[in-house]
């Protein structure tokens, strides 16, 4: 379906992303890998997602809290792949602590991550797009996109920016065929979220499986965690043509966590 589009996805070493990166691979797309981690781990990722779809896949390990390196990052891919059709903002990072004692220092990061990133990705980005008059921009927010929880204020007024950006840019290009959307994911059970697992399990003394239980799954109804492949594969169908109507959109996959 999305044969031979070019699809940029940040911090797919990892998690959601990495799973994104599958997918859009799996449906023909020429992929850049991007984010942080082991070398020989990321080569090995690579290859075999080549090798598997018969696609080409670089990876880019551009710091994205950044600017200069996320517009570096846009033009790099731009110039080895000829174009980028699909950006999807996913890089990120989570802090909790109570706002009093945030550290500024970690608030500015998650700023920089992951809404000043997108920013600067999709500036870069839409020239380009626009030239060749097709384009798919899909922000990877969160249900804290759309609602919050305490002691993540860094992070919640991120996403909440990451979905007021996402109506503005899909505004902006509304006329053309480029739309721009952000998905709005429950808890998912990658990295970032068995580090949090284990810092309130410590945080709190309470056993992995009650923190699993009683503090992370209280939020969602289903009672379960979200796949990474069923993010997957909203964001693929986002790519394609019957989607096309689709823009500006925050939308949901959240276990019925938002519909409270
Ligand atoms: P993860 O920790 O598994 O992956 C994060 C990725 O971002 C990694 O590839 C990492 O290398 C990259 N990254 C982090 N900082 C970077 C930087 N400065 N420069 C370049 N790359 C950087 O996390 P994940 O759970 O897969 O999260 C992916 C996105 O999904 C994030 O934006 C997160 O907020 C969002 N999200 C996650 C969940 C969840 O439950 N896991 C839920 C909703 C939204």
């Amino acid at each position: 379906m999305l044969k031979n589009r070019v699809a940029l996805v940040t911090g797919s070493t990892s998690g959601i992303g990495l799973g994104l990166a599958r997918a859009l691979a799996r449906e023909g797309a020429h992929v850049m890998l991007h984010g942080f981690g082991d070398p020989t781990e990321i080569e090995r990722l690579r290859r075999s997602l080549a090798e598997e779809h018969g696609v080409t896949v670089r990876y880019n390990h551009a710091d994205v809290s950044k600017a200069d390196q996320v517009t570096r990052l846009i033009r790099d891919t731009e110039e080895g792949f000829g174009a980028v059709d699909i950006l999807i903002n996913n890089a990120g990072v989570q802090f909790v602590s109570p706002v009093e004692d945030f550290p500024s220092e970690r608030w500015s990061e998650i700023q920089n991550i992951v809404l000043n990133a997108s920013f600067h990705a999709i500036k870069a980005v839409v020239p380009g797009m626009k030239r060749r008059g097709w384009g798919r921009i899909l922000n990877l927010v969160s249900a804290h996109g759309l609602v919050a929880s305490p002691f993540k204020s860094a992070y919640v007024a991120a996403k909440h920016g990451q979905v007021g950006l996402t109506k503005c840019v899909a505004l902006e290009l509304a006329e053309t065929a480029i739309t721009c959307n952000a998905i709005c994911p429950g808890y998912v059970r990658t990295p970032l979220v068995e580090n949090q697992i284990e810092s309130q399990s410590k945080a709190h003394g309470l056993s992995r499986e009650r923190v699993i239980n009683e503090v992370i799954l209280a939020a969602q109804p289903t009672k379960r965690f979200i796949e990474v492949e069923e993010v997957a594969a909203l964001a693929v169908f986002l790519c394609g043509e019957p989607a096309r109507s689709i823009t500006g959109a925050a939308i949901p996959i959240d276990g019925g966590w938002t519909a409270r």
